[in-house]
């Protein structure tokens, strides 16, 4: 597989540190607010590399974390507790926001089809491997106290810059503009590894350490959140682009400085999802949910197929018409494929061969597009079989998540039963002449999405 890589800036080969298996690290919401389907366009891109990896015959490891404190409103150490900040406006404690938000974002992930990672941790609950962590970097010498907090020094890291290529000297001129930096870091863009309650005195989560009550910064739980469950070594580490600085950068100084060595081989960033105005972001007050789309009448999945049209990399910017141009293309492709007859007769050799060109659209760092072209490929193929169309759907449907095939519904034995004996109870309302009793029963029956069809050879009924 080839991938592109923000740390080297190019495609390049993918080669894990143990053969087959990849460890995989996707940083979680920060859980203040609803995900924006901006967010989740980065959870669809993370899903769909994970279930391609799996495709191409990797056993994946993923972890994420839920962001439940330390995440500040600038990402780096100025601005307000986005936390506290959601609490407030919910009117509840910070750890019901949090798991109320978090709730919340597990059902939209649910109706998108994004795979729960196999570890999802809230940072709350790792206090102690942050602690470790710190303990470490101060004993030698990559981190020091300063009114109160602990920071990270990012003179003594190796290459800081190196993920973002940014300028440190544009990053100074910006961090001299704000009046609430801590004007005894040693240098200004060091950043708080635990805070003590000098920054937030009505912090609501808070505990105690080495260095006196308080909470650690949002960039140390995902170094240790990932260092805990998936050890020294990482092979993909992903997120959104915004996640490059300072978060990213500052999980490579801090897990560097603590390991020894280099940590992780492959940064893998997902592009914005924008609206009219911009990158789409929580901040702005307003912004699209899941449930949102819902209410206007779209299946979520009509947003999954519409993000699987443009490479993750790229910009993406939403309209309606485009969501709607994709909810229309979705409905019509899931209607082509539930007309294919289901009787078995698969050609092989065919098959094969679309396999291995899905399997290159992985390799060809994740192009989604190749993958959706090549669904619509097999569904104009005239030599092929519409059994062999079927089981091509449904193998790609394990990577592109878009239930493209419907199981028949199944009926249940016990409703069934009891569907019968409606029908049963009616026909002899009907001999009885009592009529109202029998469009009673046919109208319950409509209520619960069973529909009665009286025909010459006798009544039989349809679930709607
Ligand atoms: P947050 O809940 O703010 O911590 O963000 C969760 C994820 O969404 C992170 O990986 C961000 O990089 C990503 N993200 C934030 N805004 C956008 C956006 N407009 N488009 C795509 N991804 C985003
Ligand atoms: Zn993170």
């Amino acid at each position: 597989m080839r991938v592109y890589n923000t740390l080297t800036k190019k495609i390049e080969d993918f080669i894990p540190f143990e053969e087959g298996k990849v460890r995989m690290y996707t940083c979680g919401p920060t859980v203040y607010d609803y995900a924006h389907i901006g967010n989740l366009r980065t959870y669809i891109f993370e899903d769909i590399l994970e279930k391609s990896l799996k495709y191409i015959g990797y056993e994946v490891y993923r972890v994420m974390n839920i962001t439940d404190v330390g995440h500040l409103t600038s990402d780096g150490d100025t601005g307000e507790d986005k936390m506290a900040k959601g609490a407030l406006r919910a009117g509840k404690t910070v750890k019901e926001t949090a798991e109320y938000y978090t709730e919340a974002f597990f059902k939209d992930c649910e109706k998108l089809n994004i795979k729960k990672p196999a570890v999802v941790s809230p940072a709350s609950e790792h206090i102690d491997t942050y602690i470790k962590m710190i303990t470490k970097l101060l004993d030698e010498g990559f981190a020091y106290e300063s009114n109160g907090n602990i920071y990270f020094d990012i003179s003594k890291a190796k290459d800081y810059y190196r993920l973002s290529g940014k300028n440190p000297e544009d990053l100074l001129v910006g961090a001299r503009d704000s009046v609430e930096e801590d004007l005894s870091k040693k240098n200004p863009a060091d950043f708080a590894l635990w805070f003590t309650t000098s920054k937030f005195q009505n912090q609501e989560m808070k505990w105690d350490s080495p260095w006196g009550v308080g909470y650690p910064g949002w960039h140390i739980e995902c170094s240790g959140i990932s260092g805990k469950y998936l050890g020294e070594y990482l092979d993909i580490h992903c997120g959104g682009v915004d996640n490059i600085f300072p978060h990213h950068t500052n999980e490579i100084a801090q897990s560097e400085a603590y390991f020894g060595h280099k940590w992780c081989n492959y940064w893998m960033h997902g592009e914005y999802l924008n609206d009219a105005t911009g990158k789409m972001s929580k901040s702005k007050g307003e912004f699209l949910t899941v449930s949102l789309l819902e209410e206007k009448g779209y299946d979520p999945l009509a947003y999954r197929y519409y993000c699987l049209g443009s490479h993750y990399r790229n910009p993406l910017t939403f309209t309606w018409e485009g969501l709607d141009g994709a909810a229309n293309a979705y409905k019509k492709l899931k209607t082509r494929i539930k007309n294919l007859d289901r009787t078995p007769d698969l050609n092989e050799n065919k098959t094969d061969a679309y396999q291995v060109r899905f399997k290159e659209a992985i390799k060809n760092d994740l192009n989604t597009s190749t993958m959706m072209t090549l669904v619509y490929d097999v569904l104009k193929d005239e030599e092929l079989s519409d059994f062999s169309k079927l089981y091509l759907m449904d193998s790609f449907d394990k990577v592109l998540g878009l239930n493209l095939i419907e199981e028949e519904a199944e009926v249940d034995e016990e409703l069934e039963k009891e569907i019968l004996a409606k029908i049963e109870e009616r026909n002899q309302a009907k001999k009885d002449k009592d009529y109202a009793k029998a469009d009673e029963i046919r109208n319950s029956l409509l209520e619960k999405g069973i529909k009665l069809i009286d025909s010459r050879e006798g009544t039989t009924y349809e679930l709607i």
